[in-house]
């Protein structure tokens, strides 16, 4: 048996303070508060010492909890998802920010869900379709959108991003991978994360160059794309998109960095639409 304040003493000289927290209150299943509120508490650390040493060897903490929360909602994450970011939640506030009221939304290379479900979340009338490449991430969504109560409007399906797609969507939201192959990366994200969400050609450009002929038939009247970027490639993918008859502008993150643009048919902006 150990002790809790002595076993989070013990894995701060090893990981981060905050991590250690973490792995324990899922390792004793119980919430972080309540786990530093009882610091004398004694439990057998096989489960915390594994949880430990995984990420002291790089393992991202949401791949050994198997939880990551986005937009507020709790999602489960597999290696087969990359793991939602914050920085990802501002393409919610620039869809919300537009004040659309979407109908129908589709998230291509939907991943966990997080785009979508966090989407389905804020409009309680649409349904919403997620596209992915991936088998195993496409089913990590599905029990994500059964698990938030969300699968009655959510439908997933393997595609190569809309190609074949023949429906029209209010919303069209994208995180796709974007950086550029070869770009060193944090370990953890290197060696853990799926490389396919992740890279994308020298310039990191390749999925853009794909994506964007195909969203102005995707698109219904008067619909938006919110499409996530890297902070230095805002020109580059507005230049793609306005070959595609697409304009948009571009919002920032917390960070105050580029993160998504926002998209839409340009001749909506004549035609007022
Ligand atoms: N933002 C992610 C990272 O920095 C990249 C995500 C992506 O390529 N879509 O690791």
């Amino acid at each position: 048996m150990t002790i809790v304040a002595q076993a989070l003493r013990a894995a701060a000289a090893r990981i981060d303070r905050f991590d250690a927290e973490v792995l324990l209150a899922v390792a004793l299943g119980v919430d972080r508060g309540a786990l530093l509120l009882a610091p004398e508490r004694r439990f057998s650390p096989e489960l915390f010492d594994s949880h430990v040493a995984r990420r002291e060897a790089g393992e991202p903490v949401a791949y050994i909890t198997g939880h990551r929360e986005f937009w507020s909602l709790d999602l489960l994450v597999t290696p087969a998802v990359l793991i939602p970011r914050p920085d990802s939640e501002t393409l919610i506030e620039a869809a919300l920010a537009t004040g659309i009221s979407p109908v129908s939304i589709l998230d291509l290379g939907t991943g966990s869900g997080a785009l979508l479900l966090a989407a389905l979340s804020e409009w309680p009338a649409a349904t919403g379709l997620g596209i992915d490449a991936s088998a195993a991430a496409l089913a990590v969504a599905g029990r994500n959108a059964e698990r938030l109560g969300l699968a009655g409007r959510a439908a997933f399906r393997p595609g190569n991003w809309g190609q074949g797609l023949t429906g029209r969507f209010d919303l069209i939201l994208c995180n796709p991978p974007y950086v550029e192959t070869g770009a060193e990366l944090a370990a953890d994200v290197r060696d853990h994360e799926p490389a396919s969400a992740l890279f994308a050609g020298p310039e990191g450009l390749d999925d853009y160059r794909r994506l964007m002929p195909q969203l102005p038939a995707l698109l219904a009247p008067g619909g938006i794309a919110v499409i996530e970027i890297g902070w230095t490639q805002a020109a580059a993918v507005l230049t793609l998109a306005a070959a595609a008859g697409l304009v948009g502008v571009v919002r920032r993150d917390l960070a105050g960095r580029d993160r998504c643009v926002v998209l839409r048919h340009a001749n909506a902006l004549l035609q007022g639409a």
